[in-house]
């Protein structure tokens, strides 16, 4: 079934419904670009005036404050953040003060939404049920390749997470039918997977030409990592397939605005 769940308020979003039913003090999902096409990240040629409209708005339907919108700089490496309370509230209103060169961010505190920014990369949600501890991984193929996943598992850990407790749900991002790649991704991703092939995560194409599952990808090298399948939920839902939506940086390139994953802790 699909983890991700059109919720519609003033700004509609896809929620994460079996853990928000299971776990009632998480709000998870992701934002989707109907109505309004809302964009959530602050890269340059984006109005960041319109950019914290539209983050506060969304911590007011989610009814988190909007001073607890907490982000990371992002940049395709697999850098990992732990978030005290001194760290709450960095980057909500200019990228200069997020988290610098950080994709992956983890916190046990309350009254902090984890906030991370997609056009076809792949989101990684993470809750351990044992500490209660939440994390957001942006998972593009460089991600991918540095294995982020697997680093915010042994980061949990290190915090005293029980990696057989450790649930993972793969957000929306761009599917086998459309991710088409070279020999320059295909390569580094081949030799952490060797058996990528087999297990249809890679099918060629032609030469230099490849169909890649990203989603596919990710969760395989966790469960390499020892976590069970039934503890990772993934998303069917393609960003370049479904404009209505979704930002597709394949589909609109440099246009392409950026949806939000996030997870928050309600404060008790
Ligand atoms: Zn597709």
């Amino acid at each position: 079934m699909e983890p991700f769940v059109l919720y519609s308020k003033n700004h509609p979003y896809l929620k994460v419904a079996s853990w928000e039913s299971k776990y009632p003090h998480l709000v998870v999902g992701m934002s989707t670009r109907t109505e309004q096409n809302r964009n959530y990240a602050l890269h340059v040629g984006d109005d960041p005036k319109q950019v914290v409209t539209n983050r506060r708005g969304l911590t007011d339907s989610l009814s988190f404050p909007f001073e607890s919108w907490t982000c990371g700089e992002q940049v395709h490496m697999d850098h990992i953040e732990i978030v005290e309370k001194s760290g709450r509230g960095k980057g909500r209103e200019t990228r200069d003060s997020a988290f610098v060169d950080t994709d992956g961010l983890i916190t046990d505190e309350s009254d902090i939404l984890l906030a991370s920014f997609y056009a076809d990369c792949v989101p990684l949600l993470f809750y351990c049920p044992d500490i209660d501890a939440i994390g957001v991984a942006h998972a593009g193929w460089k991600g991918t390749v540095a294995n982020i996943g697997v680093s915010m598992i042994e980061k949990f850990m290190t915090l005293g997470a029980d990696k057989k407790q450790i649930l993972v749900v793969i957000g929306p991002a761009i599917g086998y039918c459309c991710y088409e790649i070279d020999d320059r991704v295909m390569e580094p991703l081949h030799r952490l997977l060797p058996d990528a092939y087999d297990q249809s995560i890679l099918q060629k194409k032609g030469t230099d030409r490849y169909q890649l599952d990203l989603k596919k990808a990710n969760r395989q090298l966790l469960m390499m990592e020892g976590i069970k399948e039934h503890q990772i939920l993934v998303s069917e839902r393609c960003t370049q397939c479904d404009d209505t939506l979704f930002f597709s940086h394949r589909r609109e390139a440099n246009s392409a605005g950026r949806m939000v994953a996030f997870i928050g802790k309600k404060k008790g």
